[in-house]
């Protein structure tokens, strides 16, 4: 059985074509999976009945098993989805819907193998990167339950219940190139979720070889975690940086707006009290970054079980974004979502079967989400924190 999910629209027309089928054929079938959320074939009125009973026989439309819906008060609502059935990893998807757009936050993988020191995701191991499927499984489960698929025959009005989609879930998005971005062209494809390139973010923790291919296959916003303005300390909280110093990660990211859809690449920047937070960090940032039209998102320190780091005092976030912004720079904090569902960001934790040699750290952390399944989708348990 072939997971019809798995393909992009270009997948999908080469498969049909394989079965004898005429490319636009592919495309209607694509907009009956995407735009109308459709994962019976029985439903795809207009297709013949005689391609609906070969695709009944050879594929299937298999989105990811629901675990657990919960919504936060802010109105941040977090899934888990089971990908590897009932007894294996599970991973975490997060909408923020906010007054003129709403946000889906995607993850690539099942962990992450980067260990940056201050992520929750980053500290319990890695197992395995997410398929396509999977990856677009997040995309197309919310928007089932979110009530936001399109109605067959009504034109698409370009409103979007999901109007962004930011891959800062589990996982770093360019260590799993192949299949996110098979996911982002679906995400932009017309026949499918028909997402502006603007709105559709890929954040990194600074992969320069990727970066670059990114910019080739499919360019989209991009947003690089910087964390650290001098290679000391970078190579400490993001290890990645021993292999891909500052230099080259600045000059990846000066190649990648000749062809960015945004003219400036999006800074994020965790705040850890004592560590990066002093007004000379501030100024080092200013200078590293003097030559790239930027904004940045600062993000105070999210706490997690076994974290050593603590979030700075309001007062010294305030100070630090003065400094950036009177040199003339957008600096913005992000709002903590969804706090009281552990689904701010670096809190993600999903189930991960470690398959590195960190599994210690995992039980360490107490971390371990009890996975229940319900059998039914329409059987999810959903948990509202008041
Ligand atoms: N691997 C990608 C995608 C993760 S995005 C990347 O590194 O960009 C998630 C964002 O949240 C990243 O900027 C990450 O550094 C940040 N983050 C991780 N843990 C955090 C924490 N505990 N508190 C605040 N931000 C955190």
């Amino acid at each position: 059985m072939v997971n019809l999910l798995d393909f992009d629209v270009d997948g999908l027309t080469a498969w049909f074509a394989q079965q004898g089928e005429k490319p636009f054929r592919a495309r209607q079938v694509a907009r009956w999976i995407h735009r109308f959320g459709v994962d019976d074939f029985e439903q795809m009125t207009d297709v013949a009945k005689s391609l609906r009973s070969k695709l009944v026989e050879q594929a299937e439309i298999r989105g990811p098993l629901p675990v657990r819906d919960s919504i936060a008060t802010d109105g941040t609502r977090k899934w888990l989805l089971g990908v590897d059935g009932e007894a294996g990893n599970a991973i975490e998807t997060v909408f923020i819907p906010e007054t003129n757009r709403g946000t889906l936050c995607i993850s690539s993988q099942v962990g992450c193998a980067l260990e940056c020191s201050f992520c929750s995701t980053g500290k319990q191991g890695f197992n395995r990167n997410l398929t396509t499927a999977e990856i677009i499984g997040q995309l197309w489960h919310a928007n089932r339950m979110l009530g936001a698929v399109k109605q067959p025959g009504v034109g698409d009005s370009g409103e979007r219940v999901i109007s962004n989609v930011v891959m800062m879930g589990m996982g770093e998005p360019l260590a799993n190139f192949d299949n996110v971005t098979a996911a982002l062209r679906l995400m932009l494809d017309d026949n499918a979720y028909g997402l502006s390139r603007r709105r559709v973010t890929v954040s990194t923790a600074g992969l320069v070889p990727a970066i670059d291919r990114l910019r080739e296959s499919v360019p989209v916003a991009l947003a690089v975690s910087l964390h650290a303005a001098t290679d000391a300390l970078r190579d400490e909280l993001v290890p990645i940086n021993r292999k891909y110093p500052l230099r080259e990660l600045m000059a990846a990211c000066r190649r990648y707006l000749e062809s960015a859809p945004r003219d400036f690449i999006t800074f994020e920047y965790v705040l850890l009290a004592g560590i990066n937070d002093s007004d000379a960090d501030a100024h080092a940032l200013l200078a590293l970054t003097r030559k790239i039209p930027c904004k940045f998102n600062l993000i105070p320190f999210n706490p997690f079980p076994g974290s050593d780091y603590r979030r700075p005092a309001a007062e010294r976030v305030r100070l630090f974004q003065e400094i950036l912004i009177n040199a003339d720079v957008v600096a913005t904090v992000r709002k903590t979502r969804g706090g009281d569902i552990d689904a701010a960001c670096g809190q993600l934790a999903g189930q991960v079967r470690d398959r590195s040699s960190r599994q210690t750290v995992q039980a360490l952390q107490g971390q371990s989400v009890k996975f229940e399944v319900r059998r039914e989708a329409t059987s999810t348990s959903l948990e509202v924190h008041a």
